[in-house]
């Protein structure tokens, strides 16, 4: 009897979270409050990052400064790490069962993240956030662009623009289904452009960019698209994404 009650729970939990969303992404957890996507004990399992990276050798960049690659296109600022299964489902619900209020609780992560490693010390008031574009065929698929979403929201937060200029060229496989570093590479390989109102008006000629993704793996789509914004004349990259693999 224990375990039929048990079960029937579980099927009205099962039902509710399809209807209504309220329930923690990871544990199924029901959630009291207002929708935040994860319960307490799941955002209290979250590993935040306390620095940032070197975009080239991947080691840890004390202070946020520059210090073995100095020619690093970028410094790469990931406010936690993929392997987390908390994080991992957050973002999955996020992106591909396109629950677009989650993208409250993945700023709140990411802002976390910037008081804990000190990076708004290194982000001027002369930035621009730009994020990584999805391809226009992309983007009708899934109906929206998950980090356009992430950076109008981390815009509030930081008191900075969004420039929504880089654009995709071409579409690409989508870089998860590729698991080769050097095909990653070539699947990205000059895939985005600066649309042409922002080319004409030099609109990131000498300007920091804040380039915004979901999630670093190879780094190849950070580097096409850093690759793009200094030829277009940008001074400090930061790439700042929610979560490193
Ligand atoms: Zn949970
Ligand atoms: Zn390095």
């Amino acid at each position: 009897m224990r375990n039929l009650s048990k079960t029937l729970l579980v099927v009205r939990n099962l039902f509710l979270s399809i209807l209504f969303p309220k329930f923690c992404c990871n544990c199924r957890e029901l959630l009291s409050e207002s929708y935040q996507g994860l319960c307490s004990n799941c955002s209290s399992l979250i590993n935040f990052n306390q620095t940032s990276f070197c975009s080239i050798c991947r080691a840890r960049l004390p202070q946020n400064k520059k210090i073995c690659h100095k020619d690093a296109p970028y410094i790469l600022a990931a406010a936690t790490n993929y392997n987390s299964a908390a994080i991992r489902n957050l973002i999955c619900q996020y992106k591909y069962r396109r629950r677009q209020t989650l993208v409250n609780p993945l700023a709140n992560i990411v802002n976390t993240f910037i008081d804990k490693s000190g990076l708004k010390s290194i982000i001027s008031t002369d930035t621009l956030i730009i994020p990584i574009p999805l391809h226009p065929k992309k983007q009708r698929e899934r109906g929206f662009n998950q980090s356009l979403l992430l950076a109008q929201s981390l815009s509030t937060t930081l008191k900075l623009p969004v420039e929504n200029i880089l654009e995709r060229k071409k579409p690409t496989t989508p870089q998860a289904e590729i698991n080769d570093f050097e095909k990653r590479k070539i699947n990205v390989a000059d895939c985005f452009a600066i649309n042409e109102t922002a080319r004409i008006t030099n609109k990131i000629k000498n300007k920091d960019i804040v380039l915004i993704d979901d999630v670093y793996t190879s780094g190849s789509t950070l580097n096409e698209a850093a690759k793009m914004l200094k030829i277009c004349g940008a001074k400090k990259i930061i790439a700042l994404v929610i979560a490193k693999a």
